[in-house]
């Protein structure tokens, strides 16, 4: 089964983040640190970082936060002027400390480590093919599947060998790469996990989101092409189209809800895109109400576009606990069974005898949803007008998302009716693809929306897609095998 604990319960889940940063003459292990802080909703499991002293990797990485995992004492033991670093949600799992990355190997240019956001379709072949050559592998990550295809290949040269890795791999991969020398980043050709290219002082940095840059005061120097990678010496930067870009299909759900509000995707601000979305909302779901209120903290730009474009009043009627995130303690079973009320509590002035049209990003399974509608009435609402800024969900994520099986995702077993019933709302609204898209940009860029609209712009093998279909509990080991490379448990 795939966990959900309960801070992110019935959220869909983002696989990772991932950083690289080089620059020459300073200790730059701090500044990975804060690079992947930004990132921390990518991947609340584990976290590492390894450092280039130009002779030597090391590497420090364990299961946590951010914060929890890195110490200052830590960090002063890594000295070097290159880092990558990762950030990784997964499921639990025996397995799971292996996996935290950054993966770490040994090849003939020395010790790399490689990070990794995405999801490879093939990984299973890929691994199947090196374990028949004598490969070992130690971890059941897909990283490690992109680790030693590298060192296979790096006696080509770097470029040629990463080109050479990128032509056999398959599916959604953003990834940085540390050498004692070089920094590395290569994206596949679909661009469907994000990444970028910043400068930093004399030096460069990567990372999946722009919002990392801003910490330790990088600035965004353009998207990294999918297909694309770059070879950062030094304070030389070497850009080379290592395969061809097949199209341009980024993750729609990056601009609706996983990637940071204050992040630039496809040019445009995701807090901007994201209000936009909300007014797109109003447009195709008006409805007479007395608030617009949001789910704290994702759906707050959408519920402002939604008060602005239909002019009726922003307010906030539930207020999420800011620390919740930073407490170690797990919940008890009763605990768990309080769901959102240990993370939300209602604001009842902004409650009682109102109308309110409640806004949210997606709804999986609907759990959560169906909570904060049935705390909006027992706090006196007259009618809750759920509004949705995402598409219904109807088709598992091959690409790096850790989502619902078919069998849990409540929009592909049930129609919006039914779904409105079990929410308990008085109506429901979903945003149209077409409004999403539109929203982040006029018609003129594409994106994957496969899990809205089962067109999966890489193609995924049929046999895994048909498990993943047909069988929602197959489904499920299918979908948690297929993103995390994780054996079918009970
Ligand atoms: S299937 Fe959905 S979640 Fe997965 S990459 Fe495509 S748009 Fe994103």
């Amino acid at each position: 089964m795939a966990h959900h604990d309960l801070w992110h319960d019935d959220r869909i889940k983002e696989e990772c983040g991932v950083v690289g940063i080089s620059v020459p003459g300073e200790e730059v292990a701090r500044l990975a640190f804060f690079g992947l802080f930004a990132l921390q909703h990518r991947g609340q499991e584990s976290a590492g970082i390894a450092v280039s002293d130009g002779s030597r990797v090391r590497m420090h990485k364990d299961m946590g936060l951010v914060s929890k995992v890195f110490t200052q004492e830590i960090l002063d033991t890594m000295p070097g002027s290159k880092a990558v670093g990762h950030t990784r949600y997964s499921t639990t799992g025996a397995s799971v400390q292996r996996n935290a990355g950054p993966i770490f190997c040994t090849s003939v240019v020395g010790e790399i480590a490689v990070a990794h956001n995405g999801n490879l379709i093939n990984s299973f072949e890929l691994r199947r093919e090196l374990e028949e050559q004598g490969e070992i592998f130690e971890t059941s990550a897909d990283s490690e599947v992109i680790a030693r295809l590298l060192v296979r290949n790096l006696h080509l040269g770097v470029s040629e060998g990463v080109r050479a890795t990128m032509e056999v791999l398959k599916g959604a991969y953003s990834v940085t790469v540390l050498t004692p020398t070089l920094l590395i980043g290569f994206r596949d050709p679909y661009g469907i996990r994000p990444l970028f290219l910043g400068r930093l002082g004399e030096g460069w940095m990567i990372a999946s989101e722009t919002c990392a840059f801003e910490p330790v005061a990088a600035h965004l120097e353009r998207e990294i092409i999918p297909g694309e990678m770059v070879i950062i010496e030094k304070t030389q930067m070497r850009a080379e189209q290592a395969v061809p870009t097949i199209s341009t299909s980024m993750c729609l759900f990056e601009f609706i809800y996983f990637a940071r509000p204050d992040s630039v995707m496809y040019g445009t601000s995701l807090y901007k895109a994201r209000e936009r979305m909300g007014a797109q909302l109003a447009i195709e779901h008006p409805v007479d109400a007395d608030l617009v209120v949001p789910v704290p903290d994702s759906g707050i730009p959408a519920a402002i576009g939604y008060s602005k474009e239909s002019g009726i009043p922003f307010e906030e009627a539930m207020m999420k606990s800011r620390y919740i995130h930073r407490t170690f303690i797990q919940p008890d079973q009763r605990m768990r069974e309080l769901g959102v009320r240990m993370k939300l509590s209602p604001l009842r002035e902004n409650i009682e005898g109102k109308r309110l049209i409640l806004v949210d990003d997606s709804i999986v399974r609907g759990t959560t949803t169906n909570q904060i509608v049935k705390m909006m009435f027992d706090n006196g609402a007259k009618e809750v007008h759920v509004r949705i800024t995402a598409p219904p969900i109807k088709f598992p994520c091959f690409y790096g998302i850790d989502m619902a099986s078919k069998g849990e995702l409540i929009a592909a077993i049930q129609t919006e009716e039914e779904i409105c019933k079990h929410l308990g709302a008085t109506s429901l609204g979903y945003l149209s693809v077409e409004g999403a898209m539109n929203a982040v940009a006029d018609g003129e860029r594409r994106f994957c929306n496969a899990c809205f609209t089962g067109k999966y712009p890489i193609p995924v093998p049929q046999a895994l897609s048909k498990m993943a279909f047909e069988d929602p509990h197959i489904g499920e080991i299918a979908t948690v095998s297929v993103g995390q490379m994780k054996l079918p448990v009970d």
